[in-house]
């Protein structure tokens, strides 16, 4: 069995739903999956968009899970459950429905065409960061920086607890 962290984030409503309620029920289909098991999740942040900025501010999460799922295993299902949720692939890091993305498994280092682990860019990302420090007060980078350290580095970023 295997731990990860898994980020949530939304800022376009899908099928009259709005983002908030996209988290939610992402967070039901996975833990509808029968190798997903005893999901924690942060509270909900309101977070300001990286990258286009004309877009709606973003709410933001993260989901801690154990899994005997394999890492792209994990993968299929966090894009199966996007597409459930018509996420469309458009401009780089633009408005979506639904973001599901694997912030860590175990420690795990993967470098691979689908998939990176830890997430390449999760510790420049508040939106990342403050969730993950609320379930886990303890997390260290691959590189041994602990996520107030690395928070510190992103102080200008606009997150606003729900
Ligand atoms: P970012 O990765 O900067 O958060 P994004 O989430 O908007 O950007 P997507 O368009 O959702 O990027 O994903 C592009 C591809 O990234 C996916 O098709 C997937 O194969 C790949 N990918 C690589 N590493 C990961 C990971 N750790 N979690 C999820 N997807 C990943
Ligand atoms: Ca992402
Ligand atoms: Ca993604």
């Amino acid at each position: 069995m295997t731990t990860s962290y898994i980020g949530l984030g939304s800022n376009l409503s899908g099928s009259m739903v709005d983002p908030l309620h996209q988290l939610n029920r992402a967070v039901q289909r996975l833990s509808d999956h029968p190798h997903i098991y005893e999901i924690t999740l942060s509270s909900f942040y309101s977070t300001s968009p990286i990258g286009p900025q004309d877009q709606p501010d973003y709410i933001n999460a993260v989901a801690r899970l154990n899994t005997e799922l394999l890492p792209l295993q994990l993968l299929d299902y966090l894009q199966e459950i996007e597409s459930e949720h018509d996420r469309k692939r458009q401009q780089r890091w633009g408005a979506r429905t639904l973001d599901l993305d694997i912030l860590t498994y175990a420690n795990f280092e993967i470098a691979s065409h689908r998939l990176t682990i830890p997430h390449p860019r999760m510790e420049e990302r508040a939106f990342v960061l403050v969730p993950l420090l609320e379930l886990d007060a303890e997390f260290f980078s691959a590189q041994g920086k602990s996520t107030a350290d690395l928070l510190a580095n992103c102080a200008d970023q606009g997150i606003v607890k729900l």
